[in-house]
């Protein structure tokens, strides 16, 4: 497939980065993961936006302007299979002696890649687990620097389970690669934003859409002992978009199906989806 590396079209395997990146002897560097539906950048402007506010946080400049991201993504995305695909791109503090300090003249690096993406089928439920959220302070960050996720995903897969669900202080994060929400007594609550999670683009639109659609949903601390006694509890991301999980720490959510407040989420989000690829 068709990647972009600073500047350069050239073909995955074509594509060459120093190991003096500061990506890969630090991590020190950002990303997004945006889906394409139809040939089409799904909230660009959120992910461009996120993007823009991660650089920031790590005191980068955007290596690009808007109008370039968008006709360097436009082509990758014409030029490589699939009418579905997933957009990932990702920018480091580019090459330097291994030296934890930086400067201002670092050329960044900017890597971009797209895969066909998979429609994904959410309906038989997954299960979590819960885990301690081992992260760092800084997760509204989109760092590339992922070890502590790497392993709570491992852990998660392990025990046959989808997403570690994480908890700090007794308060539920967000999963170790989604945002969560839960069902209490037919209203959905979601943790607010802050430094401990991630503000997931899709969890923005599924408040969005479920008040637009009259569900009362809102953004309130979620305490561990909340998550446990849910009715029905979702994890929410760009590819995976909103996921029923049915079965947590090996125990039922719920009746341990799909819930209903589950049912109707999905499909006011399949016709929004729908509405934006036919256009
Ligand atoms: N939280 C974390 C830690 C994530 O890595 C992700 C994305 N994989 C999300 C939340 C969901 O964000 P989005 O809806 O923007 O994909």
């Amino acid at each position: 497939s068709l990647v972009y590396l600073n500047g350069d079209f050239v073909a995955l395997e074509e594509a060459r980065i120093s190991p003096l990146d500061r990506g890969f002897t630090f991590g020190d560097g950002v990303y997004e993961v945006i889906p394409v539906y139809n040939r089409r950048v799904f909230r660009l402007k959120e992910h461009l936006e996120r993007l823009e506010n991660s650089l920031k946080l790590i005191y980068m400049r955007n290596p690009l302007p808007v109008e370039e991201w968008k006709r360097i993504l436009d082509r990758l995305v014409t030029e490589n299979a699939g009418d579905d695909q997933s957009i990932y791109l990702q920018v480091t503090r580019g090459v330097s002696p291994r030296d934890h300090v930086f400067n201002d003249e670092m050329q960044a690096t900017v890597f971009i890649m797209t895969k066909p993406l998979e429609q994904p089928d959410n309906s038989a439920g997954s299960a979590a687990i819960v885990r301690p959220d081992i992260r760092w302070q800084w997760c509204h960050i989109k760092a590339i620097t992922l070890l502590p996720s790497v392993l709570l995903r491992h852990e998660a897969s392990l025990s046959g389970a989808r997403e570690a669900i994480l908890v700090n202080q007794g308060l539920v994060t967000e999963g170790a690669a989604s945002n969560v929400f839960i069902c209490e007594s037919g209203k959905v609550l979601t943790p607010p934003k802050s430094r401990q999670l991630l503000p997931g683009i899709t969890r923005d639109l599924v408040i969005e859409l479920l008040q637009q659609n009259g569900i009362e949903c809102s953004e309130y601390p979620v305490p561990e002992t909340q998550l446990r006694s849910a009715d029905e509890i979702w994890i929410t991301s760009s590819t995976q978009e909103i996921v029923p999980i049915t079965v947590l720490d090996g125990e039922m959510v719920g009746s341990g199906q799909p819930g209903p407040l589950w049912q109707h989420a999905a499909r006011i989000y399949r016709d929004f989806k729908q509405e934006f690829s036919q256009h």
